[in-house]
């Protein structure tokens, strides 16, 4: 059973968290005398704090209540905050499974705790028994699990992931920024039954809004609540807010988009298969395909040369380079440059 109080940092248990003048009257048609704001222009005021509009819409979408979701500046934010409420710095430890996304990492180093990265199996799997042990150290807040993983593109198994949630008494960030390329559910119809998970998505990745920088995050209350807490008050801006509206408002086309990208990145899959560079490709439930060739960095060289730009993550894993499915046009492309270097 999760206790927050034995994992939360003592200062955010007792911090009494800003209170703006968006939190102290909530109406819409007022006189707006409260927050020093000009009263002239279109994005004079201060966005709503909370992001109910766009929080309802989620709520619709993924048929979850509204007071299980938080909204970040990106994913990114919500990473960070996390670090914040629960690690005490020069202290506390966090968990990832590698080669997985570098900002764990990042975001671990700024805030002084120290990332355990334990090695993904040959698989690219979890293996839940190998870690129990750790489990129990009380310095160990957080277990960061990227699913889909970046970079390897795999979902892990969900009986290893339920052993770490089933396990372990601080919480388990499930990133989902590529959820909608894979055909599995989102784990955020668990939060019910799992008091200790928090799971995350993106507007950045399927949904297109890269620039915009939204992101989601899904717990049960007391968590969500320990979010709004720490989070600087406007965290979301009014445009990005209204650039999430947009989108879920023609969630149609978004899942056009990743039918498409998914048929995309079925192609690149076959066309890779053919060629003789090409060592091994990684199955990917993400928009991206991680393969091995002979020599990653002379294979990268020579397409950036030609202007094609993939991720050479040769230095995490030898000699393999993860390509982005691209339109139809940038797939076809790469392919024909790929087929001159064989
Ligand atoms: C791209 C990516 C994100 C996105 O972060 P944002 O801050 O929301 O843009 C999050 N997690 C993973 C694993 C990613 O690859």
């Amino acid at each position: 059973m999760l206790n927050l109080t034995s994992i939360v940092r003592k200062n955010i248990q007792s911090l009494v968290p800003y209170s703006s003048a968006r939190d102290e009257f909530k109406g819409t048609d007022a006189i707006f005398l409260d927050a020093n704001e000009n009263p002239f222009g279109s994005l004079n005021r201060y966005p709503d704090p909370y992001q109910r509009t766009l929080k309802e819409l989620i709520a619709d979408q993924q048929n979850i209540d509204s007071s299980s979701i938080f909204i970040g500046n990106g994913s990114d934010e919500v990473i960070d905050l996390l670090f914040r409420i629960f690690c005490e710095p020069n202290q506390d430890k966090v968990l990832t499974f590698g080669p997985t996304y570098g900002m764990y990492q990042v975001s671990a180093d700024i805030n002084a705790v120290e990332l355990i990265e334990v090695p993904l199996t040959e698989q690219f799997d979890i293996d839940a028994t190998s870690v129990l042990p750790i489990l129990s150290d009380p310095s160990l807040k957080m277990i960061f699990i990227c699913y889909p993983n970046n970079p390897t593109g795999n979902c892990f198994s969900e009986t290893e992931i339920i052993q770490l949630l089933e396990n372990f008494n601080g919480v388990v960030l499930l990133d989902e920024a590529y959820i909608d390329f894979s055909d599995k559910p989102s784990w955020n119809r668990q939060i019910a039954k799992f008091p200790n998970l928090i799971v995350c998505q993106t507007f950045s990745k399927a949904k297109g809004l890269a620039a915009a920088r939204v992101g989601i995050a899904f717990a049960q209350q007391a968590i969500i609540q320990l979010l709004n807490n720490v989070k600087p008050p406007y965290n979301v801006s009014q445009l990005n807010q209204e650039a999430a509206i947009q989108c879920l408002e023609n969630i149609d086309k978004v899942n056009q988009e990743i039918a498409l990208i998914k048929d995309n990145r079925s192609f690149l899959q076959n066309q890779l298969e053919k060629l003789s560079i090409i060592k091994r490709i990684y199955p990917s439930q993400a928009n991206f395909i991680l393969a091995e060739v002979t020599d990653a960095d002379s294979v990268y060289n020579q397409l950036t040369r030609q202007g094609i730009i993939p991720r050479n993550r040769s230095k995490i894993i030898p000699n393999c380079i993860r390509f982005t499915i691209g339109t139809t046009d940038e797939v076809t492309a790469l392919i024909n440059a790929l087929k001159q270097l064989s």
